[in-house]
């Protein structure tokens, strides 16, 4: 007898088209195909052509699915219609919001422009959204960078010109030995992922070097639990023992960086710690083929790293000589610095010995010929196989530049940056500081700003200060606060607006940025600012306009909301005039195009902008005749010409016989050609080009043909950045502008022009009060404080455990289902805790973001986010205590202005009962859309 067999359709068509995009669950910007079914998103599935990410997908970037369409989508535009903070408003039309902010925006920039704060969060379009504000005239721009990164960014800029992620990457290809600092899965998710896999699958070797070994640091062959803070210390250890062993690659030192550079000695002389120069302004060397003085790029010449040089009576050391002495110095011994970094010698010693022992006696040679700037040929190309990745970990402590600049010290002594195996930028990087602009804050009504906000200040003269030498800008950056504050501070908008410090504002402009929850320290304090009144009874910030595509925390302290659309339904380049998708082998950029169209009456910020300019005559948003230039954000990506030949995206730009990619003139067909490619454009790297990219002639002739710069720029590694030490003379009485007395202690121990180390600034030595180190992360399910409201995210972390290492747990006789009571100096809160064990010994974290407020998100007020989650930045003052002198500087980074978010101390305490709420329990808001169903669930299709 026989069956017949069903026939089981193993493999449904999920999709009756794809489109292809760019993810926005995170900023690594992998490709994706979107698969549609009658017009609905039915499934997210990773591009495998795509440079990022060639197919893979993280839990984040399939879960795009859920953000689309999540309840909390903010559905219009609202005006607020209680009071501040109530969270009710009345949905108004888009002409009447953009009248109303029209109303609010045109007598300040007709009067004072600078009583405008335009600030972004995790904004991917900032060459276009500092464009606006540039031509708004406020001196008053930033994005997020300053409370994130950017020490990160602007060590690697001043020293490298490049930094990790963006603009730099390991050789996942040769690289033997891995060492990561810090937590990086925040930022670095597919791209890292799959280079660890790699070098996995070649049997590499990965240290990581973290309090807290989660994610990326779980994988590691070897985990040093450093104390918080201290990662400088280590570093400059390490420095010590390879100087020590004279394990240092100096032919590389000699030719690609500034160790040979002379420095004048006479502690005299207003030259006093800057570099010989000739009369065009070149820094000096030692050439080794003549014994003379040379130019550092001449011709032929071979820099000499050991030469002394006596001119005008005055005494020229070279750079490595101060570096010998300061690094070679019993400071820096491994003894003396285990006690503070937690890592004993035995292990830093063996660190150093590994590194050493891979970069020197496991260098690899790559058969390839190249030509340096200096005319000089090299047969092939020499690799010290040893790479580092690092990013907040490191940077968001007030020693993070220095630790950064430290890092990248060390990479450059053993010659591991830009040689195989080691670190290599991603075009359009390397970039030197001296590449980019220097920033500017100048102020004319009814005018644009006098040029761009943001840059890298060389000297005294780049700072943005008033008449008065007070700071021109809101957030005090660039000011001798924090003098190289390449990204600003948006973490102290609010508190300077609050108090008028350095004056008051009318109108603060946020854009995707949840500044009265988890983006602000002092949190409680933040709302308060934000619905604090005068004395007539009028809010101190009179008018706050905020665009989210969700209902968070934020939006309940606007008085206008723009609603934004998701990350399917909109316009966005990912541009090389910006932060592009670019590999160290090839330049990209790419798109974001409406895969889907919004359902709600939403529009894409950038277009919005466009509006707005165009209401408010803005140069270069209307045409001579006062129409408007562009009619969306696509109309200007497509259109708009940054320099002649260069526009936001590379690819397919017009020439005089068809498309050419790099530079040419606008083509209308232009996006059309990305969406025919896949959402994006990849140019590859000469071979010849592929390493030595800031020396090499082949690179620095493919840079200008691409339209990264208009000529070659060679350059060389800033192992001594000199322009700090300008800061540092201006501080001891030498030029016309001299910071303020309170400031010149300061600035001369902080700015150092060769990395140190200092304990944090909030630190009191010998105070026990507080001896535990509290941090937070971000988990690798979730970037963007989206993520905690996403239906299938939400249950990968539905709360956030504060986790306590078996040292404090033991003490405190701690158990499961406890609660525990957590102090700073600042404020305190009550929280549930879990034991881990792989954990530095003094140190408590917990993730970032999962707590929500009632109300928010369209969350239930009983979900575990707001119930059971919680936020260390209650605990944070943006604000660190007063010092002798009555001041009280900001809970910064004295150089860069980076917020210190990681050098939080607590005390713990257990409750004597568990709670049911994390406290402090703030009262719910009323969310302007409603609460999501219990269950989420839709078919799509028939
Ligand atoms: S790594 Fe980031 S960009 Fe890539 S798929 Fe995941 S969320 Fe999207």
């Amino acid at each position: 007898m026989t069956h017949p067999t069903p026939h089981l359709d193993l493999s449904p068509p999920v999709s009756d088209e794809i489109r292809q995009t760019t993810c926005y669950m995170c900023a690594c910007r992998c490709g994706i195909n979107v698969h549609l079914k009658s017009g609905k998103v039915a499934y997210i599935e990773g591009n495998r052509d795509h440079p990022v990410n060639k197919g893979v997908l993280c839990a984040k970037g399939s879960a795009g699915i859920m953000q689309i369409n999540a309840p909390s989508r903010l559905r219009a535009p609202l005006k607020r219609s209680g009071p501040r903070g109530s969270g009710q408003f009345t949905e108004i039309s888009w002409e009447e919001a953009l009248t109303l902010a029209t109303d609010w925006l045109q007598p300040i920039r007709d009067t004072a422009p600078q009583k405008l704060a335009f600030f972004t969060g995790r904004d991917q379009s900032q060459s276009f959204t500092s464009l606006w504000a540039q031509s708004y005239g406020t001196p008053n721009y930033a994005a997020h960078g300053g409370f994130c990164s950017v020490n990160m960014a602007a060590a690697g800029i001043y020293t490298l010109g490049g930094a990790f992620w963006e603009f730099g990457q390991p050789d996942w290809n040769h690289t033997k030995l891995f060492i990561l600092f810090g937590v990086a899965e925040d930022h670095d998710s597919n791209p890292i992922k799959m280079g660890i896999g790699k070098i996995k699958a070649r049997g590499a070797r990965m240290v990581a070097i973290n309090p807290i070994r989660t994610g990326y640091n779980a994988v590691a062959d070897d985990w040093l639990g450093i104390t918080p803070g201290t990662d400088g210390l280590l570093i400059l250890s390490l420095i010590h023992l390879l100087m020590q062993a004279g394990r240092l690659d100096l032919p590389y030192l000699a030719q690609f960086t500034n160790a040979p550079v002379l420095i004048n000695e006479d502690p005299n002389s207003p030259q006093n710690g800057l570099f010989l120069r000739d009369e065009d302004g070149h820094p000096q060397v030692i050439d080794r083929r003549t014994g003379q003085l040379a130019r550092w790029d001449g011709q032929g010449v071979e820099p000499d790293l050991t030469g002394t040089h006596r001119h005008a009576g005055i005494t020229h050391r070279p750079v490595f000589h101060h570096m010998a002495d300061r690094y070679l110095a019993d400071t820096y011994a491994p003894e003396n610095i285990a006690p503070l970094t937690g890592i004993p010698a035995a292990r830093i010693r063996q660190l150093a010995a590994e590194i050493a022992r891979v970069a020197f006696d496991e260098a690899i040679t790559l058969d390839q010929p190249w030509t340096d700037f200096r005319g000089i040929h090299h047969a092939s190309m020499t690799g010290r196989p040893v790479s580092f990745h690092a990013m907040r970990g490191i940077s968001a402590h007030s020693n993070g530049f220095q630790t950064c600049r430290a890092l990248h010290v060390l990479q450059t002594l053993i010659g591991a940056v830009e040689t195989p195996g080691g670190m290599r930028f991603k075009p359009p990087y390397p970039k030197p500081a001296t590449a980019h602009p220097r920033p500017h804050c100048k102020v004319t009504p009814g005018q644009p700003l006098n040029g761009p906000h943001l840059g890298y200040p060389h000297g005294p003269d780049d700072l943005c200060l008033d008449d008065n030498g007070n700071p021109a800008r809101i957030d005090k950056a660039f000011s001798w606060e924090n003098p190289m504050s390449a990204h600003g501070l948006m973490h102290m908008v609010i508190a300077n607006a609050h108090a008028g410090d350095p004056y008051k504002i009318d109108t603060l402009f946020l854009y995707m940025a949840n500044m009265s929850w988890n983006s602000s320290m002092n949190t409680s304090g933040t709302m308060k600012m934000l619905t604090d009144m005068d004395a007539d009874g009028n809010y101190i910030i009179p008018h706050i306009i905020y665009s989210d595509a969700y209902s968070s925390e934020m939006v309940a302290y606007a008085d206008l909301i723009l609603p934004d659309t998701t990350y399917l339904e909109r316009h966005d380049c990912i541009s090389l005039l910006d932060r592009p998708i670019c590999e160290a082998d090839a330049a990209a950029d790419a798109i974001r195009w409406p895969v889907i169209q919004p359902d709600r009456d939403v529009r894409a910020f950038q277009s919005v902008l466009c509006d707005l300019g165009h209401r408010l005559k803005l140069p270069g948003f209307i045409n001579e005749d006062g129409s408007a230039k562009y009619a969306d954000y696509a109309d200007y990506i497509t259109n708009h010409i940054r320099r002649p030949g260069i526009g936001p995206l590379a690819g397919w730009r017009m020439g005089e016989t068809g498309t050419q990619h790099g530079r040419g003139t606008a083509n209308q067909g232009q996006i059309d050609s990305y969406i025919a490619n896949g959402g994006f454009w990849v140019e590859h790297v000469p071979q010849e080009a592929a390493y030595y990219k800031p020396w090499s002639q082949a690179y620095q002739t493919w840079a200008v043909k691409m339209g990264f710069y208009d000529s070659p720029q060679p350059y060389i590694f800033q192992l001594y950045v000199e322009p700090m030490r300008r800061f540092q003379l201006a501080a001891e009485g030498e030029g016309a502008r001299q910071p303020p007395d309170h400031l010149r202690a300061r600035i001369m121990a902080s700015m150092d022009p060769l990395p140190i180390w200092y304990a944090p600034l909030s630190d009191t030595p010998g105070d026990e009060s507080y001896p535990v180190h509290a941090l937070t992360q971000r988990p690798m399910a979730m970037y963007h404080s989206w993520g905690s409201q996403n239906a299938w995210l939400r249950q990968i972390h539905g709360h956030n455990p504060l986790y306590v290492p078996t040292k404090i747990w033991e003490a405190n006789g701690f158990a499961d289902g406890d609660w525990a009571r957590v102090t700073s100096p600042h404020a305190s809160i009550t929280v549930p805790v879990a034991h881990m064990a792989a954990l530095n010994e003094n140190t408590v974290w917990t993730w970032n973001a999962i707590g929500k407020r009632k109300g928010a998100w369209a969350l239930d007020p009983k979900a575990p986010e707001a119930t059971k989650g919680f936020l260390l930045n209650h605990l944070i003052p943006e604000l660190l205590p007063a010092r002798g002198d009555g001041h009280r500087w900001a809970n910064s980074d004295p150089i860069t202005g980076q917020a210190a978010w990681f050098d939080l101390r607590v005390r713990i305490e257990k409750c004597a009962a568990p709670l049911t709420e994390t406290l402090p329990a703030h009262p719910g808001i009323t969310s302007p859309v409603p609460r999501g169903p219990a269950k989420i669930a839709w078919k799509i299709g028939t």
